[in-house]
């Protein structure tokens, strides 16, 4: 039997239509460059380091590395892995560990690669790669800064950031970690940025997400990052059924066997929608000779993708976790509980 929409119906569906398929295609990212579609996004590794010093945040500073030298060393491995198709790369160097908007910038145009840089403070190791004010300030302070460079760019620049990078130790939340776990929340409501939190296991996990759902924002605005170091495997399904999603982003470094078998589980219950992987590897160290050893941005390619074609995953379960997963968790747009 056949339907017939009336016509105020038909367009009325058709408009509806237009609306949504409309707002999915101008979701967008915002690269060091400025924002582009996501839908421009392509194979992405959303959590990488070009340099990380770890002197702390007392110490820091940008004179303590040559631009020149940085992308003389980092140029290649950036060159090697676009062989493998990839065209974006998240930096997850964070404020206070070495974060270089101009150094990135260099990166990405000699490379061709669309870069992402971030804003937010690392709490992670003890607070000491925290700025001194993040101690005394309270949440909406520090939002305020962050939000800044959203607004702003980043110290003297127009680049601003893709995405919010916090940390927090492997232990139930301080109140100083719940302070930068609310402050990544405001940051959020103000401008859609999601939030990537080095949090490794499964207690400061959901402590987060509760907090973060106190203040209004939906999980899936929340990335578990080195979700990889949680040994309950469950746990990080039950963590991706709320909507957050799971970062397993050691690739460069850890058993690539334990990485197949947890993204297997998680594909076997339903959440390789809410996977993320990366290789968390890098970078140039300021004070070693020449930034010391450099591991590259490759294992995803060479070695743990035929592992996961040899578990049954398909071409389009490879794309999901390189090209939509990433479009999908980092688009800019506020998500509220
Ligand atoms: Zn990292």
């Amino acid at each position: 039997m056949k339907t017939y929409l009336s016509r105020r119906k038909f367009i009325k569906a058709g408009a509806s239509f237009f609306v949504v398929f409309n707002t999915r295609q101008s979701l967008s990212i915002i690269t060091v460059d400025g924002t582009i579609p996501a839908s421009r996004m392509g194979t992405t590794l959303i959590h990488e380091h070009f340099l990380v010093d770890f002197i702390g945040a007392d110490k820091i500073n940008s004179t303590r590395w040559n631009r020149d030298e940085v992308v003389k060393k980092v140029l290649p491995f950036l060159l090697e892995v676009k062989k493998h198709g990839v065209k974006t790369i998240l930096d997850c160097t964070p404020a206070f560990l070495g974060r270089d908007v101009l150094l990135q910038k260099r990166l990405s145009e000699e490379s061709g690669l669309q870069i992402l840089t971030n804003t937010g403070y690392y709490g992670a190791i003890g607070n000491k790669y925290l700025p001194h004010w993040a101690f005394t300030e309270t949440s909406g302070q520090i939002a305020k800064r962050w939000i800044n460079e959203f607004k702003n760019g980043i110290e003297d620049t127009s680049v601003k950031p893709g995405f919010i990078k916090i940390g927090v130790d492997p232990e139930h939340l301080t109140e100083l970690h719940q302070k930068i776990v609310k402050a990544a929340a405001l940051t959020h409501l103000q401008t859609g940025l999601t939030i990537c939190s080095h949090t490794g296991l499964a207690i400061p996990a959901f402590e987060e997400i509760e907090l973060l759902q106190k203040a209004k924002v939906h999980p899936s605005a929340f990335v578990w990052t080195h979700a990889q170091n949680e040994q309950d495997k469950m746990l990080p399904v039950k963590a991706a059924k709320l909507g957050a999603w799971i970062s397993l982003d050691g690739i460069g470094w850890g058993n690539l066997e334990k990485y197949a078998d947890t993204i297997s589980n998680l594909r076997s219950a339903g959440m390789l929608n809410k996977t993320l992987i990366s290789h968390d590897a890098g970078w140039y160290k300021p004070g070693e000779k020449e930034g010391g050893n450099f591991t590259g941005y490759t294992n995803i390619f060479t070695l743990l993708i035929p592992l996961l074609n040899k578990k049954g995953f398909t071409d389009a379960d490879i794309k999901q976790l390189l090209i939509k997963n990433p479009a999908e968790a980092f688009s800019i747009r506020v998500r509220k509980v």
